[in-house]
């Protein structure tokens, strides 16, 4: 498990300069050394946390994200197990999650939804946004969530993204409404013809 900041002063809880900087330039919340402190102690218990590295810890309401390198699949009881070690924090929830520079691929693991598209755009002001599509059949999973996503993104990425949802065609479906179509009209025709 690797930390931004020394082992010995998070385990202590004891800061020497150079870690104390870390943290009064905001680069680092104070309680994150709390965070960093519960890994180191549930790194022995826990294979995903051996060769993870911690990014950034984010609070949104009452659900806390954390977000780490080089980890592939989080089990939940490590999110259960930080939720013991962390309950002075009074956090409702704890989210493991795997940190990527690919805004595609962190928006992933922060939505349990397909992600359609995700388009990169540049602002007048020279920041850049993100536009994600989700199929809109998702909605009423991701609803709930696309706030922390959008918080939790801009605190990771520091770019806004923005969520839409697109109608995906269900397979089949369109074709057979098609087919209904024409079935119609032919009966029409021979109606028609049966009529004159
Ligand atoms: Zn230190």
């Amino acid at each position: 498990m690797q930390i931004p900041l020394d082992k010995i002063c998070v385990k202590s809880g004891v800061l020497c300069d150079k870690c104390k900087a870390k943290i009064d330039s905001g680069k680092y919340q104070g309680w994150e050394v709390d965070v960093m402190r519960a890994l180191l102690n549930l790194e022995s218990n826990f294979r995903e946390l051996k060769n993870a590295s911690y990014r950034k810890s984010v609070i949104v309401g009452d659900t806390l994200y954390i977000v780490l390198d080089n980890v592939t699949v989080v089990s939940r009881q490590l999110a259960r197990a930080l939720e013991k070690e962390l309950s002075s924090l009074n956090i409702r929830r704890i989210f493991v999650v795997p940190g990527s520079n690919d805004p595609r691929k962190l928006i992933e693991s922060l939505l349990p939804s397909q992600v359609l598209s995700v388009n990169t755009y540049y602002a007048p002001d020279g920041s850049t946004y993100y536009i994600a599509k989700l199929p809109s059949n998702e909605r009423w999973r991701i609803s709930e969530l696309e706030q922390s996503t959008k918080a939790v993104f801009k605190s990771l990425s520091g770019s806004d993204l923005y969520i839409e949802y697109e109608n995906v065609t269900v397979p089949g479906r369109p074709r057979d409404l098609e087919e209904s179509k024409i079935d119609k009209t032919k009966l029409s025709d021979v109606l028609r013809r049966i009529g004159s």
